[in-house]
């Protein structure tokens, strides 16, 4: 028998939802309507320094205004910390997480000594000085904690739309934070833990996400639980040619003209533009992606 489908959007309060991010909000709304499914709105406010406070209302009253309203009620990432503190102990119970105490200059001084030193604009691959079996935290405190992605753990999963993808998240991304040194919790962390605690069987966002999406993978495994079907949409380019964001000029959407809004992200996802009317733009997506119903497992 299959699950029910519960997709969600999951949108971060750094500000009111613009262009780019009513394009995911939308996707996810037209998935979970096409499939008969229940659709969500989680806050996903762990990160508070980069939280404006009452965006999240803001960007609550944008969807209403789009008649794009959660099935149940809204959940707030900041409630959740216990959840996460139960996800990290098991990890760390398992031997699958380890407390780092590596500042930022500490990792880019071990690469420079292994001879890797990191490439320019690229991420630093932390090279796994703290990691257990090397000795761990060896009497300084911890700051951070990290996963350790396992050694040749190739994963290997399917996006509806891009089709298939691989990841070796050793050596793309290496271990990583799961708990930040400021005692934040990390995204990755909080999404997968939520995505399951929700139930969500198809996750719908946006392309610049998909590359999160091996290490979510991987915690799912080491957490035992399921992965959804995973769909990521295209973006809104910025005038840079860069993903839309408050960053390089994205407009907070007017309240006022949510047809408009609708409009212009239904041309994103390729729908044909209408009266702007959700009914015409559902039957169009449920056309190209309602026969798809399939939580694919990753390989
Ligand atoms: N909170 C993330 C963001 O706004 C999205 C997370 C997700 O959909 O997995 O970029």
């Amino acid at each position: 028998m299959r699950t029910p489908y519960r997709g969600r959007f999951a949108p971060s309060p750094t500000g009111p939802l613009h262009a780019g991010s009513l394009v995911a909000a939308l996707a996810s709304w037209l998935d979970a309507r096409a499939h008969q499914g229940v659709w969500l709105v989680r806050i996903e406010d762990v990160d508070g320094p980069r939280c404006v406070p009452g965006a999240d209302r803001l960007i609550l009253d944008q969807l209403t205004a789009c008649g794009l309203v959660s099935d149940e009620p809204v959940q707030w990432q900041s409630m959740r910390g216990d959840a996460y503190e139960a996800a990290l102990q098991r990890l760390v119970a398992q031997g699958d997480a380890y407390p780092c105490a590596c500042s930022r200059q500490d990792i880019e001084l071990a690469l420079l000594a292994a001879g890797t030193p990191r490439e320019r604009h690229q991420a630093a691959i932390y090279p796994g000085t703290c990691r257990p079996e090397r000795g761990g935290l060896r009497g300084r405190p911890a700051r951070a904690w990290r996963f350790r992605a396992p050694l040749r753990a190739r994963v290997d999963w399917a996006d509806r739309r891009l089709g298939p993808q691989t990841q070796d998240v050793a050596r793309a991304v290496g271990d990583f934070i799961i708990k930040r040194a400021d005692g934040l919790w990390a995204y990755q962390l909080a999404v997968v833990v939520d995505d399951a605690a929700q139930g969500i069987t198809h996750v719908v966002r946006g392309e610049d996400l998909a590359d999160n999406t091996a290490r979510q993978i991987l915690l799912q495994r080491a957490l035992g639980l399921t992965t959804p079907a995973y769909l990521h949409t295209p973006l809104v380019l910025g005038p840079n040619g860069e993903k839309l964001s408050k960053q390089n000029g994205a407009q907070a959407l007017a309240l006022g003209d949510p047809v408009v809004a609708l409009n212009a992200a239904a041309r994103v996802l390729d729908l044909p533009a209408s009266s702007g009317s959700v009914a015409e733009a559902l039957a169009h997506w449920t056309a190209r992606w309602g026969a798809r119903w399939a939580t694919r497992r990753s390989a």
